[in-house]
């Protein structure tokens, strides 16, 4: 197990396995940005099936049990259950999991969870299908979001993680009626703290709602508790219903940053190493999987830069982040 200057341990891998999107969130791709003439990356510079599971056995050699599926749109991969199928069968890794915007769900939960897949997390910022139809910018209907969720369920993919992305002035208005919706379903609601990713979102810090206040509006009709996490360095803050109705997260990546227990790290889709995510620097992997290297150098390689891992971002971002180069979301995987 290799540890970074701030002692934490490598647990956690995020494998993001597509740049693509099929929609445009305004607070990840903006249209404007990511549009005809963006350069996605191109087929020959993603990292194989092979290699990426190449990669995780690496990984899981040096302490990941935890790997995220994500992207870009993961469900836009072609074939993606094989990379399931193979990563599910790696010693070590006990918790497999996708990171999706449900688009596509409703076809694929079945097969996915047939070819190992634990769980799913699945992106929805609002009920409302105007704000979400706006938020996604694609005009996706609300309605088909919620045939992936239950198909996931129905799947077994459980229990399902539902993402809200909250923007002041956007969608916190919504923010009861998604709570309502999911109580008592089993399916866990995480409300997320508008983050500085990239440099295209054109964030502020005006525009984030500080978790505090959306537990507060949820606690004034439905009474909450703090309940602890669930494993040590969970992303998410976790909070019940007092009658019962199952439990909220709330990711305070803004208003109170997670870092000290920050165990994360990243491989984009072209195979660079992230180890923060707000990262302006990654190591390129692809090289070393593509020569004669053994699984032993690079492990080594690998756990030479997590040992001199120092990151920190979000403890010490300040207001304005824009002039700072930093990856996009979309490419370094949610
Ligand atoms: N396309 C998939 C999806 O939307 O679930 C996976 C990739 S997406 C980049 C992963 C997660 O990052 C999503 O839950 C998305 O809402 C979140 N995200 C993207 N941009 C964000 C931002 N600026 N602040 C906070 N969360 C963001
Ligand atoms: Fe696509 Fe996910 Fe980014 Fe939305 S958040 S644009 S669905 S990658
Ligand atoms: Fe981890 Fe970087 Fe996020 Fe801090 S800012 S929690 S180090 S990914």
């Amino acid at each position: 197990m290799v540890t970074d200057t701030r002692r934490r341990p490598l647990r956690d891998l995020r494998i993001s396995v597509t740049d693509r999107c099929n929609f445009r969130c305004t607070y990840c791709m903006p249209k404007e940005i990511f549009n005809r003439e963006w350069e996605f990356l191109a087929r020959d510079e993603l990292l194989t099936f092979e290699e990426i599971g190449r990669l995780a056995r690496v990984f899981a050699g040096l302490g990941v049990h935890k790997v995220r599926i994500t992207g870009g749109e993961p469900l836009l991969r072609r074939d993606l259950e094989v990379l399931i199928a193979d990563l599910s069968s790696i010693h070590g890794i006990d918790d497999l999991t996708l990171t999706t915007n449900g688009s596509l769900l409703a076809r694929k939960a079945e097969t996915l969870a047939a070819a190992g897949l634990d769980r799913v997390s699945v992106s929805l910022d609002s009920l409302d299908d105007d704000v979400f139809r706006a938020m996604n910018d694609v005009d996706f209907p609300v309605a088909r979001v919620l045939e992936g969720i239950d198909a996931a369920a129905a799947a077994g993919l459980t229990p399902v993680k539902v993402n809200a992305v909250v923007k002041r002035g956007v969608n916190d208005h919504t923010i009861v009626e998604m709570a309502e919706h999911f109580r008592g379903t089993g399916h866990i609601l995480r409300f997320i703290e508008f983050m500085d990713v990239g440099t295209t979102n054109g964030w502020r810090l005006d525009d984030v709602v500080p978790a505090a206040d959306i537990v507060g509006a949820i606690h004034a009709v439905h009474p909450l508790e703090a309940i602890p996490p669930a494993y040590p360095g969970e992303v998410a803050r976790r909070f019940r219903y007092q009658d019962g109705a199952g439990e909220i997260g709330v990711i305070t990546s803004v208003s109170n940053p997670f870092c000290a227990t920050c165990t994360r790290a990243r491989i984009s889709a072209d195979g660079f190493l992230y180890t923060c995510l707000f990262a302006n620097k990654g190591l390129d992997l692809r090289p070393l999987v593509r020569s004669d290297m053994s699984d032993e150098a690079i492990a080594d390689v690998v756990g030479q830069v997590w040992a001199s891992r120092d990151d920190r971002y979000s403890e010490v971002r300040s207001e304005h982040t824009d002039g700072l180069p930093k990856v996009e979301m979309s490419y370094i995987g949610g």
